[in-house]
């Protein structure tokens, strides 16, 4: 094993003398005193090595021992992921501490996944079977799931052994693999993948445009995300990226949710890690947990931690994926995750980019987002990793690196704007300057006419701001007030309502069938005083069709009110 010793102490930033071969994102152990520090090799230049330390630096001396393990930085993949909630490193965390977030004793390693628990495995691979990495050897249920053990990904060969279907530990060898080199590889229930390395092993890449329903109106029917697609979220503080994420990750049509957290405050993910346990999963009626795997970092913890919490994220999310899975992966917020590389840029004294971000954050992000998609297997069945990152730029300043490094790559933008925000229009997502490029199940004729009465409302509205409304003609006034009807009955939901904060996908085409008729139809309406009248009717007409009194209310019957509710109108008129 590789040695070293450390030269130079800078934060989180250790140089080292090296006596042997290292390699780049290789794990190595700083021994100071009693403590073991996790550090990655990040530089190499000659015999030296720079490592970012995952844990405080304080006590760490000139001198200090270095251990290279020759493995690079990794998370465990196997049954017992689902479930978990770790730390960047994969740690588990169970230790809560109110204030500062969640912690883990200095300097001790503790294994990701269960060496105790026992599992119910079924192999289905005989002696003599020739397999590749990917391959499932063996199945084991896990929460909803049957969790398929596969060959680790970088391997393939011949089966030697496999052991009869019974209950064993993931540290157990179920089967033995011989390579064409003819060496023997024990196979377990788990193994360990490095996180930055993708996993893709895929007959071929599909294009994602099969809708992901997130049972929100205004993503869902006007700015859709794909199965296999990528989304982000940028908006100032407060203007409700986690409680759309929370939402999104409770109501999205896929198997499986992976949660990187990586905090704002440090209360936010206790508040996190207090709260998911206790979602109901409205798939199930069971614990949402059994379907979501959480991976958090809050700011109170070294930089390094954080940058690795997004890897571990996505690694975990690409192993359902190569399943058979749909995976959702919520990254909140990428900004925290980029700070983390700001930070070690400026240490290593690298040339920095705009705005002190390294030069190459565009290409790190965009590595980063490539890792969704959508995978057809060798048995013809397909997997997806989505990804929806938050971005929190300063000040809500869209026009900064790392919302217009990630604006470059995703397929879709929901930005949310303060001014929604503060005239509590949630979800706040900014109809306007939001897009996507994905196919929604509503037709492009209908998405069309949204788009147009957003617009033009807005210009009205603008225009009314400097004549007056009395200054305005009454189509356009029409115009204006037909957008916000649009904004408050179908664009605006409430997440804390039960009936509102989750619609379906029938019934989203089927409001905004009426939504749309209401739109285009000419009322007749000449005085803007009757205008404004017959729009609030009918705005609370809708909004209690939104609320839960109306649950129970069939189709046709909220149909017939509506009808009702014009004709009366007409009479009046
Ligand atoms: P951010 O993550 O952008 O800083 P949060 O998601 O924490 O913001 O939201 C801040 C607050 O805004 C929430 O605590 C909640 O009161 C309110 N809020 C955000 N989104 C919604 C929503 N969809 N419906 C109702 N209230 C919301
Ligand atoms: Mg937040």
């Amino acid at each position: 094993m590789t040695k070293g010793t450390v030269r130079g102490i800078n934060g989180n930033l250790i140089q080292t003398q090296v006596k042997g071969v290292v390699s780049l994102n290789e794990v190595a152990y700083v021994k100071s005193g009693s403590f073991s520090l996790k550090t990655e090799v990040i530089r190499i230049s000659g015999d030296q090595a720079e490592m970012q330390v995952f844990e405080n630096t304080g006590g760490v001396k000139v001198g200090d021992a270095v251990e290279f393990s020759g493995e690079l930085l990794s998370v465990e993949l196997g049954p017992g992921l689902l479930g978990s909630i770790c730390d960047g490193l994969q740690a588990p965390l169970t230790v809560i501490a109110e204030d500062s977030g969640f912690f883990l004793p200095r300097g001790i390693e503790r294994d990701s996944l269960s060496r105790d628990k026992k599992w119910e495995v079924s192999p289905n691979v005989e002696i003599g079977d020739v397999l590749e990495g990917g391959d499932t050897i063996a199945t084991v249920p896990e929460g909803l799931f049957n969790h398929r053990i596969m060959v680790p990904f970088n391997l393939s060969g011949k089966i030697k052994s496999v052991k009869p279907s019974g209950t064993y530990t993931i540290d157990e060898v179920i089967a033995e693999l011989v390579d064409d080199s003819g060496t023997v590889h024990p196979l377990r229930l788990f193994f360990k993948w490095p996180v930055k390395r993708p996993i893709m092993i895929a007959e071929e890449r599909v294009r994602p445009t099969e809708p992901l329903v997130t049972k929100v109106r205004i993503i869902d029917s006007f700015l859709p995300i794909a199965r296999g697609g990528t989304y982000c979220i940028p908006g100032p503080f407060g203007a409700g990226k986690t409680v759309l994420q929370h939402i999104t990750s409770r109501n999205a049509d896929v198997d499986i949710v992976v949660i990187a957290a990586c905090g704002e405050r440090a209360g936010e993910v206790v508040e996190v890690l207090r709260e998911f346990p206790e979602i109901i999963d409205p798939k199930t009626g069971k614990s949402l947990m059994e379907r979501t795997v959480i991976v958090c970092n809050t700011s109170s913890m070294p930089v390094a931690a954080r940058e690795a919490s997004v890897y571990t994220g996505v690694t975990i999310a690409e192993y359902y994926r190569q399943m058979g899975l749909n995976v959702l992966l919520l990254a909140d917020s990428t900004s925290r995750w980029a700070q983390a590389m700001r930070e070690m840029s400026g240490r290593l004294e690298e040339i920095p980019g705009e705005e002190s971000f390294p030069a190459y954050l565009e290409s790190v992000i965009a590595a980063f987002y490539e890792r969704a998609g959508v995978i057809r297997l060798k048995d013809g069945r397909t997997g997806s990793v989505t990804i929806g990152g938050t971005v929190s730029p300063a000040g809500g300043n869209f026009e900064e690196p790392v919302t217009q490094a990630t604006l470059k790559v995703v397929g879709a933008f929901h930005g949310l704007s303060r001014a929604r925000a503060e005239a509590r229009r949630y979800p706040s997502i900014d109809p306007l300057e939001s897009w996507s490029r994905y196919p929604s199940f509503i037709d492009q004729d209908t998405r069309d006419i949204l788009h147009q009465y957003t617009i033009r409302g807005n210009e009205v509205l603008e225009m009314m701001k400097v004549v007056g409304e009395e200054g305005t003609t009454i189509e356009d006034y029409l115009y204006y007030l037909k957008s916000e009807f649009l904004d408050a009955v179908f664009f605006q939901q409430n997440a804390y309502d039960p009936v509102d904060q989750s619609v379906s996908k029938e019934r989203q085409r089927h409001v905004l069938q009426i939504i749309t008729a209401i739109l285009q139809g000419d009322m007749d309406l000449q005085e803007k005083e009757e205008a404004r009248k017959v729009f609030n009717r009918l705005r609370q007409l809708f909004l209690d069709y939104n609320s839960s009194e109306w649950k129970s209310a069939s189709f046709k019957k909220q149909e017939e009110l509506v009808k009702n509710l014009l004709d009366e109108i007409r009479r009046e008129g």
